[in-house]
């Protein structure tokens, strides 16, 4: 039994996500595996959701409990985490600091404009630009936003990008495989495999240590968007041999049930591929399912490649987490103006 109930958890979701079988899609990938969604993109009323909320659930007891009155983080100009970030500062009454750096090589006239930097915006954080390339580690720029909170006289609490290094980054997605095993028992189906895109780490390290428990951490095959992936593969290794002493596993992850893909990250972080593009299309025509060109559509390209190439065999059931991210595509308007 792992130990999560020792950790406070302060409810910033809806409650368990819902899992749907996506019939048209299963179809439409030749109808040998089950293709189903959990839809974590869904979880929340707070600014349109996604997997930081399920991190930041156990984040924000340890930040009222420090008595800070400023959340500082940190990400990209189109960031997902910034956005839950500021979220969760308005919903607490905090103030919020993100520094949001040039992680994407991407051109789009209104990219530092809309979607997650007008909704980090619009709920009063103030987001600070910056021009530092991308790095899923701690970043002089983060410091330096702790520090100057600090000269202003304030007490900032800092969360890391993603929340992936914070001490409870990894608590949310233990919670999350705690979730489907009780859904899979409501639903009298079990999930062979866990499809999740990754870039900070925290998401997939949470569930590898909550799939550990009943043996199956080495079905959860986390999907690189990051094009670090070395950097990647360590810091996940940190984060479940952290992850896993805190709610007491009771023994070591070997590698090889830490299982990341790599093929799908190219050309590179934030810049979708041909095939990035061919996949958010098909889950957004066989399923009205949106997916992003940072993330999920990585991840969508990704599994349906792997359905494709037999990789799943036949008769499995392969639960898609939908960790959000919508919001970016309208950075990338450009690209999708005619569908
Ligand atoms: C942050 C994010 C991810 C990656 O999760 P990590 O925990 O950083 O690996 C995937 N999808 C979306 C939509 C995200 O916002």
């Amino acid at each position: 039994m792992l130990r999560l109930d020792k950790f406070k958890r302060h409810p910033l979701t809806f409650g368990p996500t819902p899992i749907e079988h996506l019939p048209r899609m299963t179809a439409a990938l030749g109808g040998k595996v089950q293709i189903y969604a959990k839809r974590d993109d869904c979880n929340s009323g707070l600014a349109m959701g996604g997997n930081k909320l399920r991190k930041l659930e156990y984040i924000v007891p340890d930040a009222i409990a420090s008595n800070a009155d400023t959340l500082v983080s940190i990400g990209g100009v189109q960031s997902n985490h910034t956005r839950m970030v500021a979220a969760t500062a308005a919903k607490l009454g905090m103030k919020c600091v993100v520094i949001q750096e040039s992680w994407v090589p991407h051109e789009d006239a209104v990219y530092d404009r809309v979607g997650n930097i007008l909704m980090t915006r619009l709920m009063g954080a103030e987001s600070r630009i910056v021009s530092d390339g991308f790095d899923i580690g701690i970043r002089k720029s983060w410091e330096d936003a702790i520090q100057s909170v600090k000269d202003a006289g304030g007490k900032p609490y800092p969360i890391p990008a993603g929340a992936s290094v914070h001490k409870y980054g990894g608590l949310g997605y233990v919670g999350f495989a705690e979730e489907v095993r009780a859904q899979e028992t409501q639903m009298g189906v079990k999930f062979d495999y866990v499809i999740v895109c990754v870039v900070t780490g925290s998401t997939q390290g949470g569930m590898i240590v909550g799939f550990a428990a009943d043996d199956r951490a080495h079905r959860v095959i986390g999907i690189d968007a990051s094009g670090t992936p070395k950097q990647l593969r360590t810091q996940v290794r940190q984060i479940v041999d952290n992850t896993a002493d805190l709610v007491d596993l009771g023994r070591k992850v070997r590698d090889d049930e830490i299982v990341i893909l790599e093929d799908y990250a190219y050309p590179a972080y934030g810049v979708p591929s041909d095939a990035t593009n061919e996949a958010i299309r098909f889950a957004a025509r066989t399923e009205a399912m949106i997916t992003d060109p940072v993330y999920e559509g990585k991840s969508m390209q990704g599994m349906m490649d792997l359905v494709k190439k037999g990789f799943f065999p036949e008769g499995s059931n392969v639960l898609y987490a939908h960790l959000g991210g919508a919001p970016a595509i309208n950075g990338y308007s450009y690209i999708y103006r005619n569908g």
